[in-house]
């Protein structure tokens, strides 16, 4: 059976502005599984971030209840890959434990031999200027990584990326969460990205948004790009396509 790590229910959450209000989600209820790539897709400004934000811990809920069976570690990854250029590699990778306050020996081992397992033994004293977009975002998801979160939160993970970096970027994130046995959510608009890495999508309609359709993902292939060639990849990505383009 599968194990639920945290439940969102009827949440909500309104900004205030000097405009007046706004009101980003309306109402949203998921669970989230341990271990599965649950990616959460909707267009621009419908509130994907703020649902992330309150997932993280970042921002306030207006309402609502987000339920855990025990207090979950989060690891939270932006956009950007956000590496000091002052750092080298190693230092870089270990920042997330630094300002936890948990630079202990067996973590610091620990990060090593995360950076060595995917790729970037021979980068630990290089800094970020030294290496492709891809490779600081995978150094971004080892920091990530090292602070062993239970549940791993991806803001647009590859947005900033070119299209060719970005799909071997998401070939490299999905090698390692699945090696890891990582639970993630990942927040993506890009429907083919979504289909390539998730175990399951839900689509959030226009702000203020609310869940239009969840689907369970059945495609065959081990990687994002034997997933991209799969028979069936067409036939979600015209569903979920439907599901964005009334844009309700
Ligand atoms: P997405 O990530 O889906 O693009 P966001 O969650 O960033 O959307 O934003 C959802 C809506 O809430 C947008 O209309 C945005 O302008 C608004 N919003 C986000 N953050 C704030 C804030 N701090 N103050 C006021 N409005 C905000
Ligand atoms: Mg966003």
């Amino acid at each position: 059976m599968k194990n639920k790590l945290l439940e969102v229910k009827n949440l909500s959450k309104n900004y205030h502005t000097k405009m007046g209000e706004v009101k980003a989600i309306d109402n949203i209820s998921f669970d989230v599984y341990e271990g599965e790539f649950l990616c959460i897709i909707g267009p621009s400004g419908c509130g994907k971030s703020t649902v992330l934000n309150i997932l993280a811990n970042l921002d306030d809920k207006s309402s609502g209840d987000i339920i855990q069976n025990k207090k979950l570690k989060v690891g939270y990854m932006l956009q950007e890959d956000a590496l000091f250029p002052w750092l080298n590699i190693l230092d870089n990778a270990l920042l997330g434990l630094n300002i936890r306050h948990e630079l202990t020996p067996d973590n610091i081992a620990y990060t090593k031999c995360l950076l060595e397992k995917y790729g970037l033994k021979d980068f630990l004293e290089k800094y970020p200027h030294q290496l492709s977009g891809g490779m600081r975002q995978r150094v971004a998801l080892i920091r990530t990584l090292a602070t062993k979160p239970d549940i791993l939160l991806l803001d647009e993970p590859f947005s900033a990326l070119d299209y060719v970096s970005r799909l071997s970027v998401s070939e490299d994130v999905s090698d390692i969460i699945k090696s890891e046995h990582k639970t993630v959510v990942m927040i993506t608009h890009d429907i083919s990205e979504a289909l390539s890495l998730a175990d399951r999508i839900i689509v959030l309609s226009k702000r203020p948004s609310v869940i239009k359709n969840v689907y369970e993902i059945n495609i065959s292939g081990n990687t994002p790009m034997e997933r991209r060639k799969a028979k069936n990849f067409g036939e979600y990505y015209n569903e979920l396509w439907r599901d964005l383009d009334k844009n309700v």
